[in-house]
């Protein structure tokens, strides 16, 4: 084809008034290009022009090297990078899906676990579990140094602190158990044995450290939970999308600007 101006960079193609005449690349050089570049990046043509300043990088760049450049940067429109980024967030919604379906189980799931504060026989024992809530009573202990673990003393100050407080401390108990009892969940244990409580006051500001813990155990006459629904369900909805984006990394991966700027060269060379 004919071309009065390049179909890439505009400069004029033919004599030039002065210095040597610029003329559109080699077919052969032209069809390596075509094998080497996105179908949506390339022009029908390029010239002697677009193939000159292998290091020339800016904004508005006509030449093949900097153009390439800012389409693989994304400064250009480049739909693969576009497609990515889709893709991409589909992927964290659907993981945001995930979690979602995971944390409905475990709560459902978590109000069949069983805890004992002795260990009964016959449970298999899995592993230490634990989990804390700071609950803020209120209260005002004159001892700020004072990290009392002894539950008299929560109860003697909560008696003169008022209800609320005792509110607020059951409240506690109950998150920090709903809390262990997810724990256990994600061990894939059904019951909780050896199980403790201990407080520690925080600095005397009213802050108290609910801790508890205790050994996570199967007992195998009673259900465990199991993800394997949810897992395969998930992997199946994000394969494909995982293979799409890596599809499209190994793509880019195989096309750098270096090895553009290789083939470049080497065409150059061989003139
Ligand atoms: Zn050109």
């Amino acid at each position: 084809m004919n071309y009065k101006n390049c179909p890439n960079c505009n400069a004029k193609i033919g004599k030039s008034l002065m210095g040597k005449p610029n003329e559109l690349v080699s077919q052969d050089f032209y069809q390596k290009l075509k094998d080497f570049l996105p179908d949506d990046f390339i022009k029908s043509g390029y010239c002697g022009k677009c193939v000159e300043d292998l290091e020339t990088v800016y904004f508005e760049a006509t030449n093949l090297y900097g153009r390439y450049h800012n389409y693989l940067i994304g400064n250009n429109v480049n739909i693969h990078l576009n497609e990515k980024k889709v893709l991409e967030g589909t992927l964290k919604n659907r993981e945001q899906c995930f979690e979602a379906e995971k944390k409905k189980l475990v709560e459902a799931f978590s109000k069949d676990i069983v805890i004992y504060s002795n260990t009964p026989k016959d449970i298999d024992l899995v592993g230490y579990v634990e989990s804390f809530q700071v609950v803020n009573s209120g209260m005002w202990s004159t001892a700020s140094d004072n990290f009392n673990p002894l539950i008299s003393v929560v109860h003697d100050q909560l008696a003169s602190a008022g209800s609320k407080s005792d509110e607020l401390l059951t409240k506690g108990f109950e998150d920090s158990k709903k809390y262990i009892r997810y724990n256990t969940c994600l061990k894939k244990c059904n019951t909780i044995v050896d199980f403790k409580h201990s407080f520690s006051e925080l600095a005397g500001n009213g802050k108290i450290l609910i801790y508890s813990q205790g050994t996570a155990g199967i007992d195998k006459n009673r259900p465990v939970i199991s993800f394997t629904a949810i897992e395969e369900s998930n992997k199946k909805k994000t394969e494909s999308i995982k293979t799409q984006i890596k599809e499209i990394e190994d793509y880019f991966a195989s096309r750098t600007l270096t090895d553009l700027k290789a083939l470049i060269e080497s065409e150059l060379k061989a003139v």
